[in-house]
């Protein structure tokens, strides 16, 4: 079956993400290791600190992208890729070839940030 084929392409580039992305968290995880203590000046070391905030952001963030990963995985597993979380409706083959973890049709995806953006707006 057609769609079936695009599924097993699906799967591939997912699951090659999902491996690029744990070995990028294992990366950050060996450069975010404790640094040596030398002195008090390091504790104050700002641009350490800055450094060690990026790290752990940029973790958060492919952490994020692991769980996305994943959730589509699992919903392949389950026979629900291509299936809007929200709607229940397919999921534009358009959009899949551009983002192949997308849960959302474009319709809810558009709603979904529009609400995003209009609670960012709320809490400035
Ligand atoms: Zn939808």
């Amino acid at each position: 079956m057609k769609q079936e084929h695009g599924d097993v392409r699906a799967r591939m580039l997912i699951e090659a993400e999902q491996d690029k992305i744990r070995k990028a968290i294992k990366t950050l995880q060996r450069d975010s290791a404790p640094p040596m203590v030398r002195s008090a000046e390091d504790l104050d070391n700002a641009s350490t600190t800055t450094e060690r905030y990026n790290i752990a952001a940029r973790r958060a963030c492919l952490e994020a992208e692991l769980i996305q990963i994943e959730e589509a995985l699992s919903r392949m597993n389950d026979g629900f890729y291509r299936i809007c979380r929200q709607c229940g409706h397919l999921i534009e083959p358009d959009r899949l070839q551009a983002n192949p973890f997308a849960t959302l049709c474009i319709g809810c995806k558009r709603e979904e940030e529009r609400k995003l953006s209009s609670y960012r707006h709320l809490n400035r």
